[in-house]
């Protein structure tokens, strides 16, 4: 029972619906439907249903002696060609959960919630379904969306029987929900925890994001007639500066706190091999825990810039992509979570999560924290995805420990 239930769970899903490439999830199409109408017939095994919000967030609840109501939550929406954890991890342990308390009254209400399209990978939003119910969706930033084959948004959600324009009215179903916490236990997705060898982690918190593009203006010149010394090379300039943002991430990286500076894409013009490039842009995805720190990041990664296009006679210009502040968890649920991953795996290192996920949405309306589970070689969204199943079920163990400890903690 217990962990073997959750793992047997999720090779039942993952048989259903992977192909030899992966799982294939993808939010509002008919796998991912029929991803859902398995979780309904497992529910159906403890005389449970789930509803519908207005979102498409699906929510099965099971009544406690008081309102008070502790929410698991992730997504059985997957990537194309995706990993058999990612998401659906933290909804089945969110079932399990719900078997663990079958035919008692617990002392709080449970629920819990399988997001509608966490990966926006079909249609370019993530996080559609627990923003629209969270409040930060402009639906004005996504009627215009499609996917590869020119079906829209609205007309995927139409198939799904949920309207763009009323996807808000999610929002009163969160707010009526009497929340005492919000839990998510999540693949981590990256090489922390097998690197230190452990089965789980406390996440204290999903990093700010400040994503901007950079465009270094020089001159276009042929490579073989202008001197080095009378050259205005945009993509050098582009190069010098970021090594200095890695130099910014190593300044700022202390051994309690991580922070990074990525360059993940650069396009030079003209782009020919006997040019001198003229214009190079490249990205900057800057990422703290801390959003003093991610300001003053900011702020270094321009003057950097700036220096750096003086010194090799090009202009830099700044355009903000997209930032999201900051989401720490909270301290209470930290430590709960602490307890819980020490008990079980006999140590709890904490770490912040470079990826979002729904539960940095739920921050502003309720205290929150998730527990990241041990991921090899720290490959996401592919078929090669995996926790190794000792550590899968120690991080069950775990993450089902500090339900049960949020469940009967005083508030
Ligand atoms: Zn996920």
């Amino acid at each position: 029972m217990g962990a073997i239930d959750v793992i047997a769970d999720l090779r039942e899903l993952a048989k259903l619906t992977s192909t030899a490439d992966g799982a294939q999830r993808l939010a509002w199409g008919p796998i991912w439907r029929d991803a859902r109408a398995w979780f309904s017939s497992k529910l159906a095994t403890l005389n449970l249903t789930s509803e519908i919000d207005a979102a498409g967030n699906s929510w099965v609840m099971l009544l406690g002696s008081s309102d008070r109501t502790v929410i698991i939550g992730s997504h059985l929406d997957s990537v194309p060609n995706g990993g058999w954890l990612d998401g659906s991890l933290g909804v089945m342990v969110g079932l399990e959960a719900l078997r663990m308390f079958r035919g008692q009254r617990p002392p709080v209400t449970l629920k819990v919630v399988d997001w509608a399209d966490e990966e926006g990978a079909r249609f370019s939003r993530s996080l559609l379904g627990s923003s629209a119910a969270s409040g930060s969706l402009d639906v004005t930033e996504v009627e215009h969306l499609a996917d590869k084959g020119g079906v829209t948004l609205t007309d995927a959600l139409k198939q799904n029987g949920v309207e763009l324009s009323r996807m808000h009215e999610s929002q009163k179903y969160l707010k009526a929900i009497n929340a005492k916490a919000y839990l998510e236990l999540h693949i981590e997705q990256g090489p922390v925890l097998e690197a230190a060898n452990k089965s789980a982690g406390v996440v204290i918190g999903t990093f700010g994001v400040e994503r901007h593009l950079l465009r270094f203006v020089g001159q276009a010149a042929h490579s073989g007639s202008t001197p080095i010394p009378m050259r205005k090379d945009a993509f050098l300039a582009a190069a010098e500066s970021a090594l200095a943002f890695r130099e910014i991430a190593r300044k700022y990286t202390t051994p309690a706190a991580r922070v990074v500076c990525t360059v993940g894409t650069a396009r030079v013009e003209p782009g020919i091999v006997t040019a001198v490039p003229g214009v190079c842009e490249i990205s900057l995805d800057q990422r703290a825990l801390d959003a003093r720190v991610l300001a003053q990041m900011l702020a270094d990664a321009r003057a950097a810039s700036w220096r750096i296009a003086s010194e090799n006679n090009v202009s830099v210009e700044w355009k903000r992509i997209w930032s999201i502040d900051p989401r720490p968890f909270d301290p209470k649920l930290i430590r709960l979570c602490e307890d819980a991953v020490r008990e079980v795996t006999g140590d709890a290192p904490h770490l912040p999560s470079g990826p979002l996920h729904d539960a940095a949405e739920m921050v502003p309306h309720m205290p929150v924290v998730m527990m990241f589970a041990y991921s090899s070689n720290g490959l996401p969204h592919c078929k090669e995805e995996d926790t190794p199943e000792p550590h899968l079920t120690k991080a069950f163990e775990a993450f089902l420990l500090l339900v049960r400890k949020v469940v009967l903690s005083k508030d």
